[in-house]
């Protein structure tokens, strides 16, 4: 790969390496939530979220003949509430605020057909009373379900343009708002968009330390999810309290490993600073797993069917076809070939994305 290992942010003073670094003190949870309290914030979300056992569905594998740890959790960032829910609504808690701050009355996005993050706006501006628009791209003639149904109902503006044009379509939006006297605000241009996300997740290491503690969980943890923002900051949370909890993403979408591990050590040295961390996140801090993402973006392969079922029959827990059936299939995929290390717990990340099994509906049928 080919990082630079001088190259410039992770040249930053936030960064150390474990191997040359002296003891150094973790960062206190007080520290933590009182930089979270300082951050300008509207309420879209209902926390603490669950954390639930997984018992049945760790039988269904024992019954299988595959070892298992001891626990086996699951963190429930699927019952947020707003709008279906999801990982979303803690990360816009942080960015509708911020958009209120900057005094502006119009969102312009661009994102996918079946966007979780594209419904969230949707959800965010209803509640803060800012106009919508979601310039849609990739499918004109996706039926008008999951996502996209939900954003129209709450009133987004919708868009559908070939991807090409997309930045044209939306730069267009953003002039005729202007003329006619708004203030629009063009999300994917702000590098807070980068951030928040990782940042509502340190609030989810706040929320886990607790509930692992209550749940009597000692030892090491596995947190098992998707390449993102949310698992990033969790693996951030870990490292400055000095935790012995790992992360495994699993990919969703095509792309180089190596661009995820480098994009997200940069944006980790962004938080870090704007929360005084001692560390940011270095490319080997997170495990991530290329195999398990399926024929393309927004596409299942029959092992995420089978995980999607699997866990449904086992645990009556919903998962969906893009994001968490996906991170699911790499668990059992790597339990079945015996590469999970049973001597750390498993807590998997339930990010949410329900609204969209709706739209696969067709690869359930018998
Ligand atoms: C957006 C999303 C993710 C991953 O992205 P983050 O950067 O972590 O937010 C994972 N799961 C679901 C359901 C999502 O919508």
């Amino acid at each position: 790969m080919g990082l630079a290992p001088g190259s410039k942010r992770l040249n930053s003073n936030t960064r150390t390496h474990s191997a040359d670094k002296p003891k150094t003190m973790t960062v206190t949870q007080d520290q933590f939530r009182t930089k979270l309290e300082e951050l300008p914030r509207f309420k879209l979300s209902h926390l603490n979220t669950p954390l639930e056992p997984l018992d049945r569905f760790k039988q269904a594998l024992i019954d299988e003949g595959v070892e298992v740890p001891n626990r086996m959790l699951v963190k429930r960032d699927d019952v947020t509430g707003l709008a279906f829910g999801g990982n979303k609504g803690r990360h816009f808690e942080f960015e509708i605020a911020h958009i209120l701050e900057g005094g502006f009355d119009t969102v312009i996005n661009i994102n996918h057909y079946h966007s979780n993050q594209a419904r969230f706006i949707a959800a965010g501006c209803a509640k803060a009373g800012l106009k919508y628009h979601i310039v849609s791209h990739d499918s004109l003639d996706a039926p008008l379900t999951g996502n996209l149904l939900l954003c129209k109902l709450m009133g987004a503006k919708i868009h559908r343009t070939p991807l090409e044009y997309a930045r044209q379509v939306a730069d267009k939006i953003f002039k005729d708002e202007t003329e006619a006297g708004r203030k629009p605000y063009i999300l994917p241009d702000d590098p807070f968009a980068d951030v928040m996300g990782m940042i509502g997740f340190l609030e989810t290491g706040l929320e886990l330390e607790q509930q692992l503690e209550e749940a009597d969980v000692s030892g090491p943890v596995r947190f098992w999810g998707l390449t993102g923002r949310s698992i990033a900051g969790l693996r951030l949370y870990a490292k400055n309290r000095g935790l012995d909890w790992q992360t495994t993403a699993c990919q969703y979408s095509p792309g180089e490993v190596e661009d995820f591990q480098q994009v997200t050590a940069d944006r980790s040295s962004q938080v870090a600073e704007m929360f005084d961390l001692e560390h940011s996140l270095d490319n080997d801090d997170l495990q991530v797993l290329s195999d398990y993402r399926g024929p393309a973006y927004g596409e299942p392969d029959d092992r995420v069917i089978e995980a999607i079922r699997m866990v449904a029959k086992a645990e009556g827990l919903i998962l969906d076809p893009n994001y968490t059936g996906k991170a699911m299939s790499g668990l059992i995929g790597e339990f079945r070939a015996g590469r999970i290390n049973s001597e750390e717990s498993i807590v998997f990340i339930h990010s949410g994305g329900l609204p969209q099994l709706f739209a696969h509906a067709d690869k359930f049928v018998d």
